[in-house]
């Protein structure tokens, strides 16, 4: 008998986690993945101190059972979220901000020793990284003789019994033509799902001495009035790197990196004291500016709508093209979870 042959699009953690799956049932996957890097919405960078830093997924907690049972297979540990000590919170700007504490009987976050990008690393190898084509981005499908071509950028075509594309749904209906056309409904629904955290900011700024936690500062803060409106302690699980990581106000997208360093530097100066001039880096990562994550939309879409629409469950093109990723999930749509309850979904039907 011929062996199916399987294309999963997208190097993300559900195509990722897809992959592993079937190729457990002995199914053949290619990943197709349009960036030159694998991991999609998890980044993990790294310091020149040698402190990695996530300019994507970051935290996950006890809810998020089927990322917690991955993590387990794989023997990835996982560690605490730092918020001891005095956090901050901004309600407006010519007020200081009021100090508070978090409890430790606090529902914990988690986060992947030595950064998000090792569970995407330890994933590849499983999967075997011969497997993965990068730098290839699927711009058509066609159905044709009972199979689908796939045709990148570049004009190379690839055949597959079945494809399970990862694009998140507003990206995949405005950037892949298909032939024939995918229903109306789905497309106009598709453009109404919102992609988790698309319009995001992520910042860090590196530090040689975690001067907020000798001054007894948690690094914890929220802003309603700054440039920094979330942020925490990112120090490494070994607590030998340090850095300050979170997010943005969206509206700064507008702005040039400088503009916008010069703004964290002079909150977290007037927060922390002079100490927060003593940077070592200073790294942002703009998710709207990411043509392989966002696209703008078409009408106002809010967070996490049409998340796990039931709409995702059906095969389309004669059962042959499956639409996956972190936002079709019906369980934590959006996050790393959900990435992961997606893949299993998914892979289930095979
Ligand atoms: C700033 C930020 C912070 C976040 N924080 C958290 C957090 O703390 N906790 C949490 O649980 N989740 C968080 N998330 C969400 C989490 O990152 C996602 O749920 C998860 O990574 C999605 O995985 P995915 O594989 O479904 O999609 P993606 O990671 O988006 O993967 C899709 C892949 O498809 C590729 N692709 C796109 N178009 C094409 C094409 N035409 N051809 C080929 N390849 C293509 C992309 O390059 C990408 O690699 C965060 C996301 C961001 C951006």
């Amino acid at each position: 008998m011929k062996k199916e042959k399987v294309v999963v699009i997208g190097a993300g953690l559900c195509g990722l986690y897809t992959a592993f799956l079937l190729q457990k049932k002995g199914i053949e996957v290619l990943i197709l993945e349009g960036n030159t890097r694998i991991g999609g919405r998890i980044k993990t960078i790294t310091g020149t101190t040698a402190v990695t830093m996530e300019m994507g997924a970051t935290w996950f907690g006890n809810q998020h059972q089927h990322l917690l049972e991955v993590l387990h297979t794989l023997e990835l540990p996982y560690f605490r979220q730092h918020t001891k000590g005095i956090s901050l919170f901004e309600t407006m700007s010519f007020v200081p901000p009021q100090k508070f504490e978090i409890s430790d009987s606090e529902e914990p976050s988690f986060r992947i020793e030595g950064g998000t990008a090792a569970l995407i690393d330890k994933l590849s190898i499983e999967i075997g990284i011969q497997n993965i084509k990068t730098s290839t981005k699927i711009t058509a499908i066609k159905e044709e003789n009972n199979q689908l071509i796939l045709v990148d950028s570049n004009g190379n075509s690839y055949s597959a019994d079945k494809v399970i594309s990862t694009i998140p749904p507003n990206l995949l209906v405005n950037s892949v033509v298909f032939e024939p056309n995918l229903t109306e409904n789905f497309t106009q629904l598709a453009k109404k799902t919102h992609t988790w955290m698309g319009e995001s900011i992520k910042f860090a700024v590196e530090y040689k001495t975690p001067f907020w936690k000798q001054n007894n500062y948690s690094g914890t803060l929220f802003s309603q009035a700054s440039i920094v409106q979330e942020m925490y302690d990112h120090s490494t699980a070994d607590n030998s790197g340090f850095a300050l990581k979170g997010f943005l106000n969206g509206g700064t997208a507008v702005l040039s990196l400088e503009e916008r360093k010069e703004k964290v530097i002079a909150q977290l100066t007037t927060f922390f004291g002079s100490e927060a001039t003593n940077y070592v880096g200073y790294y942002e990562n703009v998710w709207r500016q990411e043509p392989l994550t966002f696209q703008p939309y078409e009408q106002l879409v809010l967070a996490h709508q049409n998340n796990g629409h039931s709409i995702f469950k059906t095969p389309f093109l004669n059962e042959k093209l499956y639409v996956s990723g972190a936002e079709t999930a019906t369980q934590n749509p959006g996050y790393m979870d959900g990435a992961i309850f997606a893949a299993k979904t998914i892979a289930s039907q095979f």
